[in-house]
């Protein structure tokens, strides 16, 4: 609510200035800058506010970067003290990009200044007025981007009606004419993708696809960099996606939105790109492979030191690899700072072969791989709550876009369904990871040679889908091993 009166007791009336826009980004009737005007000086009349400038800029994209002189004008007068009111449209006449709203948030601050829109009223002194400011900048943005989206899809469309667009190298796993797939190369794709599920390091699959010749369509060994582009890509699964031009700066983002199915067809399923997607730009998930290509001991933070403390509770520190004269150990760290007791140490050998024998002995019972497979099925129910909450949220943002509801009422019925993603997404972060074990159970004696076979990295994602951690409890002096002191989290 604007509030002429307000704390400045200096002349009773405000001295306002309107701000217009023209742009592209919001098609049809009433957004002429006359317009634009009109309604401002309309509202400025309303709330007993003194006109003094009309800055206008002509801006025709949504989220260039590009300067806006008049706009720039404006802020130097503000901060000069020449105005205390501004009057636009539309918070998404205002600022392009959250970053642009908050820097008007300060000024607000600083300066005391006051902001009405056509469209609502928004006191930005208040926490709940520059939530909504927040939320309506977001809702103009994704709807701008949606414009644009459509924009260059219709052109895309148009372009393509005929036949696939050339040029480059053929994508990996189809031919020359970018859509039959090359089965060869389609098997090694979905075999990287359920890696990737599995929670493998992206630079061990380059490591193992280069032992076995495995190269991109330019003749060349694959990067960490460059898999990770293809595996998040939405071709593989038979989508096309889009990141409109000027929307980034520097490198393009990994993931462009999903615009389309494409007359390709995919070699994986919707259901795996979208994991893998979700994987694949977690940031969390970069600094723990980071973490993962440098270690060579295959249960570090897997193992939890199992040391009761003073409180007789155990320690729950993770282990780390750690030599010994030469000899490998898993230690709870002595690391300054920490609680960590580092009162525990095992030989990292023994414990390597005893863990890989309890988890070959587990996935060779049946009923431990039923159990595992019904949480997979859990899974599938999840992505679809997913999805469907997705598409909720969605629908919201549209139905606030074009008022068919209020501000209000899209916040109250959004955060319900936030909270359930939010939630979701953790499980099924968990649950994915059982993936991995499709190629890999079978008899005992399989499961051993397929071992043998394996990295650290692809053992470490075989372990992870069996348990969640494995405490280790102090040594029995009396005893040189003691398999007794290992207690296994089993997930299933
Ligand atoms: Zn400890």
């Amino acid at each position: 609510m604007t509030n002429s009166t307000g704390t400045k007791a200096t002349s009773g009336t405000r001295r306002a200035a309107i701000y217009c826009r023209i742009s592209q980004d919001r098609g049809g009737a009433g957004l002429g800058v006359a317009r634009q005007e009109e309604d401002c000086r309309a509202l400025c009349d309303r709330v007993g506010w003194d006109v003094v400038a009309v800055h206008t800029d002509n801006d025709v994209s949504a989220y260039s970067g590009a300067p806006r002189p008049a706009w720039q004008e404006l802020l130097a007068a503000v901060s000069r003290g020449e105005v205390d009111a501004i009057a636009v449209w539309h918070v998404d006449r205002m600022t392009r990009s959250p970053r642009e709203l908050e820097d008007v948030i300060d000024l607000a601050d600083r300066q005391g200044v006051e902001l009405a829109t056509v469209s609502g009223e928004i006191d930005l002194a208040t926490p709940t007025g520059r939530m909504v400011a927040r939320m309506l900048g977001a809702a103009a943005r994704h709807e701008a981007e949606h414009k644009a989206e459509r924009q260059t899809r219709q052109r895309r469309q148009a372009a393509e009606a005929g036949r696939v667009a050339g040029g480059g190298k053929r994508p990996f796993g189809y031919e020359d004419d970018r859509v039959t797939i090359r089965e060869g190369e389609a098997e090694v794709l979905r075999e990287g993708v359920r890696r990737v599920l599995a929670n493998e390091s992206l630079a061990s699959i380059c490591r193992d696809w280069q032992a076995r010749g495995v190269v991109s369509p330019a003749g060349k060994p694959w990067k960490p960099s460059g898999l990770r582009r293809l595996l998040a890509s939405a071709r593989i699964s038979g989508r096309r996606e889009h990141t409109p031009r000027g929307s980034w700066e520097g490198t393009r983002p990994l993931l462009g939105e999903i615009v389309a199915d494409a007359v390709w067809p995919g070699i994986v399923s919707h259901e795996d790109s979208d994991r893998v997607r979700r994987v694949l730009s977690d940031p969390a998930r970069r600094r723990r492979v980071e973490g993962t290509t440098r270690r060579s001991y295959l249960l570090s933070g897997v193992l939890r030191c199992g040391k009761p403390k003073e409180d007789g509770k155990a320690c729950g520190w993770g282990m780390s690899g750690r030599p010994r004269s030469g000899v490998a150990r898993y230690v709870c760290p002595n690391t300054p700072g920490t609680d960590a007791c580092a009162g525990t140490a095992t030989n990292a050998e023994r414990t390597d072969q005893h863990v890989r024998d309890m988890v070959l002995a587990a996935l060779e019972s049946p009923a431990f791989m039923r159990r595992l497979r019904d949480q997979d099925d859990a899974g599938q129910e999840l992505y679809d709550e997913i999805r469907e909450d997705e598409e909720d949220l969605e629908a919201l943002a549209l139905d606030v876009g074009e008022r068919r509801i209020s501000r209000k009422e899209w916040m109250i019925a959004r955060q319900p369904i936030e909270d359930r993603l939010n939630q979701n997404r953790a499980k099924l972060a968990k649950v994915s990871r059982i993936a991995v074990l499709r190629d890999f159970v079978g008899s005992f004696e399989d499961m051993q040679a397929r071992w043998k076979k394996m990295n650290n990295s692809q053992r470490r994602a075989i372990v992870t889908a069996c348990v969640r951690s494995i405490e280790v409890r102090p040594a029995n002096p009396r005893k040189r091993w003691d398999e007794d002191r290992f207690i296994f989290d089993w997930i299933a």
